[in-house]
């Protein structure tokens, strides 16, 4: 799962801390919807779920939008009519089936009209045990006040700029492309002052935590191509003034990957930038001896 914060709602559900209702703020809708499906199938996966499950009726039904306990919820036209929450109310007087729980799934939570969110403000205010409901939006302030304050709001937000090997050819990278490639170079070919280098190059030229995140991102997809290089695999990039990392044997470039993803996801956490630059360089070098 990309969104941390989703993940964490898996963790408050099995320690009993779930809250009734969530107001998830997202950037990506249709992604934060999908992620949210695969918590709900963590939490009531009848298998051992582990990245995803393809075996239990449970998942399946999750999948398909057929689990009768899990009612899902789009705008009807401009708005979420009232009937929609109205039929949401009936189908939640019976008992859950498969689940403990009963779910909804608001999308567009700002698509809730004065009459639909009315109806659905005594869900909200006589919180019946055994209902979780979800409401995603992109714009939370757009949510009506009297829903929003009685959810507990939660900012899913994700990278929206994939990047692979044909957009670090692209202009638009050029400059991360260019800092990549000449800390590579530092890193593994001059091995030298790499530590001063983080900090009167690197951190003095990207202020941001996110272009720092893409420099890695790109140095990633480097020593991707690297390792496809070595295994004798179509690759795109060219190592002209890297040459001499081709030396590096497989284990070696995959434990090289392995810091890198692990920089990217601390990167995420509100850790100190220049201590988490020095780590990395410090524990790659463990490798280069
Ligand atoms: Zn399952």
């Amino acid at each position: 799962m990309e969104a941390k914060a989703l993940e964490k709602l898996v963790k408050y559900y099995r320690e009993n801390k779930i809250s009734h209702a969530y107001l998830l703020e997202t950037n990506n809708l249709e992604k934060c919807f999908l992620e949210l499906k695969t918590v709900i199938k963590q939490i009531f996966c009848q298998d051992e779920y582990s990245e995803k499950c393809s075996k239990c009726n449970l998942c399946n039904l999750v999948d398909q939008n057929y689990l009768p306990s899990l009612v899902i919820i789009e705008p009807d036209g401009m708005n979420i009519k009232k009937e929609q929450v109205l039929e949401l109310k009936k189908q939640f007087s019976m008992v859950p089936i498969y689940t403990k729980d009963n779910i909804y799934v608001i999308k567009n939570a700002e698509k809730l009209n004065g009459a639909s969110a009315n109806t659905m403000l005594k869900f909200l205010e006589e919180p019946e045990p055994n209902i979780i409901g979800f409401f995603i939006s992109d714009n939370a302030n757009n949510v009506i006040s009297t829903i929003k304050s009685r959810c507990e709001t939660v900012k899913v937000y994700y990278d929206n700029h994939e990047l692979d090997i044909n957009s670090i050819n692209n202009d638009t990278y050029k400059d991360y492309t260019n800092a990549a490639i000449n800390y590579l170079y530092k890193l593994e070919v001059e091995k030298k002052d790499v530590i001063m280098y983080n900090k009167d190059v690197i951190l003095c030229k990207f202020k941001e935590r996110e272009e720092i995140k893409t420099i890695f991102k790109i140095i990633l997809i480097v020593y991707e191509e690297l390792l496809n290089k070595v295994m004798g695999f179509e690759n795109k990039f060219s190592f002209d003034n890297l040459n001499n990392l081709c030396q590096l044997y497989y284990k070696d470039i995959l434990k090289r990957i392995n810091l890198v993803i692990k920089f990217i996801d601390d990167i995420d956490s509100n850790v100190n930038i220049e201590l988490l630059l020095d780590k990395f360089v410090i524990e790659l070098g463990d490798y280069s001896e």
